[in-house]
């Protein structure tokens, strides 16, 4: 580990890491290990478990010991012991950065922001532990007293995808710790280095068994969706994946919570400001490589605005440095995750082409032992074609031209992939229009990607529906209870108002009977 702390470019000793079950660091039950590869440069930079079935079961037993006593403990102790983990990570912030780095092929300053994001999560979740709210209790029946309670659902999964190892790690444990439950979680079998590392950095904060993390692929993943005593499983990944999960989940009648892939628009009206564009997009398009659920890829551009707005763009990606992120701090853009996801995304691009579209700049792949795409502009496009229509979930964006408003919303709203929307106007009322045409869990105005802890992550459809972050993807890791006491009244509902209800509807009908 030490010479991840050296300069940037050391030859390094691979990480061997274990998984932690029951507060133990174990190999596999089945004896095998994944070796981890950094796609930047095609080294070997350390080796897993590769989990399996009876892993997962021993992981299960473990949280069902472990889940009585934590159940036990306070909103304010789990808080804190949250804002010491948050404060733990903090202090090995470069450290994990480093990982990361090297593991998803990442920027190291990137790779340090995201750390961030892993404990302003930790502490968002912290500080709504202690701030459930619910219907007050009240006398909703006379004579009753009724309140809610939300409780803990039990033993909690998270599934993790590779793109942003740490935030979407803690994304999952953060709410599911802070509400009482106990988690397994599951990182992509890509990237599972930083939180392994985290799990050392806070040894002994945890009780053993609150915070598990089984390593392997998708074996592990189904095991957790079919374990009878897992409560909720909550995924972050592919459409394909949910799809799986929620179709195992609804057979077992579990809670699963999907966040899934996105198609994100750009509107940019007649009337934008554009004087920012470049800056704005530079990152909402590009950061991470594009390899975010929610990067603004469709930009639909009205037509006295086209021609000015793809030059924008052909500067932004021309002015990126992109290489092995691991020998130089100066590196905008590293590598894609893997030579799989280079596949994938160049085949977007030379279908596209092919199909008559043009790629302005970007689509190079640069080193052959790194996993490398030169960031992209895409023109002469139709809707139907599949770059438009699919998420491309990597360094590259699509420009159409729209004739009138009606078109722009009608592209816009083309796809199943609702999470995020952008719309780019200077008119008040165009912008409100947007916000509820937009048929996105989230929408920005004159800007795009901007967000906080306190804001829903979450869109419709093939999104998944669920709701990450804020108070809603808290309570998402809570069930309600409705509770009800009798109070001081001396007869129950059920031998006083009922009978009272039954006479008077008796009385009624023999009046009819009467009068007819
Ligand atoms: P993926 O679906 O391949 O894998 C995600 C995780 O699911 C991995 O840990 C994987 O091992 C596991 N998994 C795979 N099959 C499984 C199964 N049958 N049962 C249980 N677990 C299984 O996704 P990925 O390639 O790691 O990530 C990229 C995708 O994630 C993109 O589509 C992206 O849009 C999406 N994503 C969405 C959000 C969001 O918040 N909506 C955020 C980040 C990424």
């Amino acid at each position: 580990m030490q010479n991840l702390l050296a300069p940037l470019h050391p030859p390094m000793t691979p990480l061997h890491s274990t998984m932690l079950i029951g507060g133990e660091w174990v190999e596999s039950s089945g004896g095998e290990r994944d070796e981890i590869i950094n796609p930047a440069n095609g080294e070997i930079i350390g080796s897993v478990p590769r989990g399996t079935v009876e892993d997962v079961d021993r992981a299960v037993a473990a949280a069902k010991r472990a889940l009585p006593g934590w159940l036990e403990t306070t909103p304010a102790e789990r808080s804190y012991l949250l804002h010491e983990v948050a404060n733990r990570v903090d202090q090995n912030a470069e450290v994990l950065g480093r990982i990361e780095s090297l593991n998803a092929g990442k920027p190291l300053i990137q790779a340090m922001v995201q750390v961030g994001y892993f404990t302003e999560m930790l502490r968002f979740m912290a500080g709504a532990a202690r701030n459930l709210e619910g219907l007050s209790a009240g006398e909703y029946t006379r004579g009753y007293t009724s309140y809610i309670r939300r409780e803990p659902l039990g033993i909690c999964a998270g599934i993790v995808p590779w793109n942003y190892p740490l935030p979407m790690a803690s994304w999952k444990l953060s709410p599911a710790l802070a509400a009482g439950n106990v988690q397994i979680l599951k990182p992509s079998e890509l990237t599972p280095l930083s939180i392994l590392k985290v799990a050392e950095i806070i040894d002994g904060i945890l009780p053993p068994g609150v915070l598990q993390i089984v390593t392997g692929d998708a074996v592990v993943g189904s095991r957790l969706v079919d374990h009878p005593d897992v409560d909720f499983v909550s995924v972050t990944g592919s459409v394909a994946t949910g799809r799986k999960v929620a179709a195992a989940g609804g057979a077992a009648l579990k809670r699963v919570h999907l966040e899934l892939g996105g198609n994100h628009p750009v509107l940019i009206f007649d009337d934008a400001d554009l004087s920012q564009a470049g800056e704005i997009f530079k990152n909402a398009s590009f950061f991470n490589n594009g390899q975010d659920c929610e990067a603004a890829a469709r930009f639909i551009v009205a037509p006295n605005k086209y021609d000015e707005f793809v030059a924008l763009m052909v500067d932004v990606v021309k002015s990126f440095q992109v290489g092995d992120p691991s020998r130089t701090l100066d590196v905008d853009l590293g590598s894609v995750i893997s030579k799989r996801e280079q596949t994938r995304v160049l085949g977007l691009l030379e279908r596209a082409e092919a199909n008559g579209a043009t790629v302005l700049a970007g689509g190079d792949t640069l080193d052959p032992r790194g996993a490398f795409i030169t960031p992209a502009v895409v023109t002469n496009l139709k809707q139907t074609d599949e770059i438009v229509r699919e998420e491309i979930f990597g360094p590259a964006i699509t420009i159409q031209r729209f004739n009138d408003d009606e078109q722009a919303y009608s592209w816009a709203n083309a796809t199943r992939n609702r999470l995020a929307a952008t719309v780019f106007t200077e008119n008040h009322g165009r912008a409100m229009d947007a916000t509820r045409r937009l048929d996105f869990g989230k929408v920005w105005v004159n800007d795009s990607l901007v967000g906080a802890s306190e804001f829903p992550h979450g869109g419709f459809s093939d999104t998944g529906g669920a709701q990450d972050g804020s108070k809603y993807g808290f309570e998402a890791y809570t069930k309600v209870k409705a509770v009800t006491h009798r109070g001081g009244r001396k007869t129950s509902f059920w031998t006083e108002e009922l009978p009272a209800s039954f006479a008077a509807i008796r009385e009624q009908l023999g009046q009819s009977a009467n009068n007819a």
